[in-house]
């Protein structure tokens, strides 16, 4: 299953859109709909909240995830399903700087996709946990999200996320960001050089971050439609039902 995998570990600052980012709207509304007002999308997303049986209570904000479901269906227009929360498994935890390792989260998540979903649905697990992955000589680095490039499966961590931010609609734009970042490596973006695109990795630099609109630039949303065009939902969903069983 790790086979071919492809994460990118997004430079920490790069994920970091200033609260006003949720606010622009380069996506109109109705580009989801067709002239006969069929309702239109790209893909099926799971959103699933993975809590931490080693900190009690701690669970994902649920407006923090209502949140993220609302700017993916408006950024992507995918079709948003959440499913109840579940515990993180054992096996991603990671002792000795006790948080869990990303790239297990999402090997994990992929076996979480409920199977009346089509098949080619995605899933984001949002977690309060520190998470981490591999990156360069470093054995485990600590990051905000992690998203496997055209895969299937995305983490987004608000662990770091809400440490330094101003107040709560601060983290909460924040964590939205990493989500539409991330989802965005699913859905086969890789990090970009357009200016305020939500897919540029700031590389250690602020400005990019202040810059950034919070949503792909033109680039990206000409390679989105190239990768994950829209067609109507309700093929979209038919395809779970309509495939021979064997
Ligand atoms: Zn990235
Ligand atoms: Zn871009």
């Amino acid at each position: 299953m790790m086979i071919g995998r492809r994460t990118v570990v997004c430079g920490v600052l790069g994920l970091l859109a200033g609260s006003r980012a949720a606010s622009a709207a380069p996506v109109p509304e109705d580009s989801v709909r067709t002239r006969a007002d069929e309702p239109m999308a790209r893909a099926v997303v799971v959103l699933v909240v993975l809590t931490d049986p080693r900190r009690g209570a701690s669970a994902f904000p649920d407006g923090d995830v209502e949140a993220i479901a609302a700017e993916l269906r408006r950024v992507y227009q995918v079709e948003v399903r959440r499913i109840a929360a579940r515990p993180l498994p054992r096996s991603a935890y990671y002792a000795p700087r006790r948080r869990y390792r990303a790239d297990t989260l999402l090997t994990h998540l992929a076996g979480e996709i409920p199977a009346e979903l089509p098949a080619r649905t995605r899933i984001v697990g949002l977690t309060t946990s520190d998470i981490s992955t591999s990156k360069d000589n470093f054995k485990d680095w600590g990051v905000f999200g992690l998203g496997e490039v055209g895969g299937t499966a995305a983490m987004v961590s608000n662990f770091r996320l809400k440490k330094k931010a101003r107040d709560a609609a601060h983290a909460t734009a924040r964590v939205v960001n990493t989500a539409v970042h991330e989802l965005g490596h699913v859905l086969g973006l890789d990090h970009c050089e357009e200016p305020n695109c939500v897919m540029l990795d700031a590389q250690g630099g602020i400005r990019n971050t202040d810059a950034s609109t919070g949503v792909p630039g033109p680039g990206c949303l000409a390679e989105l439609d190239r990768e994950v065009p829209l067609r109507p939902l309700a093929e979209l969903l038919a395809r779970a039902t309509s495939a021979p069983a064997q």
